[in-house]
């Protein structure tokens, strides 16, 4: 058990991961892979379709350029192998109001998977829930307080940032184990988890999240 001392009762817990029931069983990402390269053209197809994506469209659209770029971020991520991990993940996403402190919680049975070929490891956990009225979502002053590295509630930077803090917790790194250690409900654990993910990412989410959706996604304006 991790004793070290919480920072403050104010900082902001990013996610809760509570992984209570394990089921995990092997299997290949090259039959995902080639499912999540035929899924490409419709997840385009998808926006092309909407005048107004919403902010989880976007915010997967953003995170996902990064990952397929080679850069320092997609680097620590594991780069498209962790798109296709995002892929999955995106689906699973609900959205409930839980109060203002937590941004995304997951919960719930996972599910292991190894790609021997690629050496690449994850797990896809059942319920991801983002908070309706946290600062992925609302962009109220009062939010900005306890978020680290200065970001803003309700900015793309931020929402691209949750993203890839989950997708740290599900991604094994070349030592077996979780590029972003667990924090469940530990405040202190989970800003030390974002804050590695500012180092890592900061600089390549700013450039992703500076261009227009339209241009991330290839669209026509
Ligand atoms: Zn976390």
């Amino acid at each position: 058990m991790d004793t070290k001392p919480h920072r403050s009762g104010t900082r902001l817990s990013l996610c809760f991961l509570l992984l209570l029931i394990v089921f995990g069983e092997t299997a290949s990402l090259a039959a995902q892979a080639n499912d999540a390269s035929e899924r490409g053209p419709v997840r385009q197809q998808t926006l092309r379709r909407s005048e107004k994506p919403d902010v989880l469209q976007q915010a997967y659209t953003d995170v996902y350029s990064i990952l397929q770029r080679p850069n320092r971020c997609s680097a620590f991520f594991g780069g498209p192998n962790a798109a296709l991990v995002l892929q999955q993940l995106v689906p699973r996403v609900s959205s409930v109001s839980m109060g203002n402190e937590l941004w995304v919680r997951m919960s719930g049975s996972y599910a292991l998977a190894y790609d021997v070929s690629r050496k690449f490891g994850y797990r896809l956990i059942d319920k991801v829930e983002i908070n309706l009225d946290g600062a992925f979502y609302s962009s109220a002053p009062k939010l900005n307080a306890s978020i680290p590295g200065g970001m803003h509630a309700g900015t793309r930077e931020i929402r691209a940032v949750a993203l890839l803090h989950e997708l740290g917790h599900l991604i094994q790194g070349p030592d077996g184990k979780w590029l972003l250690p667990d924090d469940g409900d530990n405040f202190y654990r989970s800003n030390i988890n974002t804050e590695r993910v500012l180092r890592e990412c900061r600089a390549d989410v700013r450039s992703a999240t500076s261009l227009s959706f339209d241009a991330a996604t290839g669209q026509s304006p």
